[in-house]
């Protein structure tokens, strides 16, 4: 069996297509040949990404808009949100998608096929007498070896055990163009729960572009999703009674799922690598992934470049921040206390950066602690000792 490249990318979206393009820029890929396969050619806006972070990446060049000042409403507590050092940032999914395809279509060495990828062939049972390689079998029964397989395809959909739970986060989105000025661009909406949470933890987000263009965003963490005409009547009714905008044209429309689990995902098989949501990268308690992406491709290159094997480990900050979505989401699933009343609790004891810095996994085990005071300990307390046990 021969290597016919160094590394393969299967699945060329969020994760796939950040990797390579962290791999273009660096010179040490220079000479990698990279097989890149995705069965979609990329050319829907088919999503919005919102991050925060503190000074720029790599894709500062295609930030379509950008907020020092983020809201957050809902019935028990609203106000700013002090996010300093921090800017909220938006990606459109075309202009990222766009981007990464014109920037590398300069190398010879990097070739895209647009083809389903079948499955991933196991080395160690697969490829006769080899531990080197890794393989991708494509839809027509090709066979394709390299180096390392880099995959952000979930092949079969999420299966969890009755210890893991399996929140979903759905929505839909209206980018709106109001017929007169109503917005100012310099805030945005980071939640708003002073909608109906019948449902479960339910908000808006509105991220406005310019003084009459927004993205208006009905968001929900539940465990079932809901019917689609139910998006459309909670837009209309958000932006009509609270926005109080009587006048406007949709221009685009997104939708989505994201699964929000405490399933645990493997960072590898052999030289199989798995990136993106496929590897774990989506917080289970906020669905925020572009960051974690961005930082698991970031740390794939680093460790390319020292040698290192790729199948290390996820380190405390990760198996922490993992606890502590467990906790969440044993509260929502037992319905001990609403989201909306959570994130309030949250923002109001603590300083939103903090806060931004632990969804990022990034806080230490002072702030950690500070943050575990603002919610209602006869709650989270429970929840918190019946997670632990599970690890045990
Ligand atoms: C509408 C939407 C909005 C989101 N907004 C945010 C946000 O604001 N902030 C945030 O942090 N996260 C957000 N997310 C979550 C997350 O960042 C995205 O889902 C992100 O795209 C995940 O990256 P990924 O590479 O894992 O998956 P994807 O970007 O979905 O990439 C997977 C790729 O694999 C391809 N593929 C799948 N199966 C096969 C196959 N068998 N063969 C070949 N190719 C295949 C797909 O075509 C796709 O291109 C959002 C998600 C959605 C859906």
């Amino acid at each position: 069996m021969n290597k016919q490249y160094d590394y393969i990318i299967a699945g060329a979206g969020c994760a796939g297509m950040s990797l390579l393009m962290r791999m273009f820029v660096d010179p040490f890929f220079a000479s990698k040949k990279i097989l890149v396969v995705d069965a979609d050619a990329k050319q829907q806006n088919d999503r919005t990404w919102c991050f925060w972070e503190t000074k720029p990446d790599l894709f500062e060049p295609i930030v379509y808009h950008q907020w020092n000042k983020l809201d957050f409403y809902s019935d028990h507590y609203s106000s700013e949100l002090s996010i300093n050092p921090y800017t909220y940032k938006m990606i459109k999914g075309i202009d990222f998608y766009n981007y990464v395809k014109t920037s590398v279509s300069v190398s010879p060495n990097i070739e895209w096929r647009n083809t389903t990828v079948k499955r991933l062939i196991d080395h160690r049972f697969e490829i006769e007498a080899s531990n080197e390689l890794a393989g991708v079998e494509l839809a027509d029964g090709e066979t394709i070896f390299a180096e390392y397989v880099f995959s952000s395809i979930l092949f079969e959909p999420i299966k969890t055990k009755p210890s893991e739970y399996h929140f979903l986060q759905h929505f839909k989105g209206w980018e709106i163009k109001t017929a007169v000025d109503c917005f100012d661009s310099s805030r945005a909406v980071f939640m708003d729960f002073r909608v109906g949470q019948e449902a479960g933890t339910t908000f808006m987000y509105v991220l406005p572009t310019s003084s009459n263009t927004a993205l208006v965003e009905y968001t929900l963490f539940t465990e079932e999703l809901i019917e689609d005409e139910a998006y459309n009547i909670a837009l209309e009714k958000y932006i009509s009674e609270t926005l109080q905008i009587t006048e406007y044209e949709i221009l685009h429309e997104e939708k989505g799922v994201i699964p929000m689990t405490t399933k645990p995902f493997p960072n590898a098989k052999g030289r199989h690598i798995f990136i993106g949501i496929a590897g774990g990268q989506a917080k289970a308690s906020s669905g925020y992934a572009f960051k974690y992406i961005q930082k698991r491709t970031a740390g794939i290159v680093a460790a390319m470049k020292q040698g290192k094997h790729l199948a290390y480990g996820k380190g405390f900050q990760h198996a922490k921040g993992q606890l502590y979505d467990s906790v969440l989401l044993n509260v929502l699933h037992n319905r001990k206390m609403g989201g909306d009343a959570i994130f309030a609790d949250i923002f109001k004891g603590m300083k939103a950066s903090k806060v931004l810095a632990f969804l990022d996994n990034e806080s230490n085990l002072w702030t950690d602690l500070k943050i575990m005071n603002t919610v209602p300990t006869r709650i989270f307390l429970p929840a918190a000792l019946h997670e632990l046990k599970q690890l045990m």
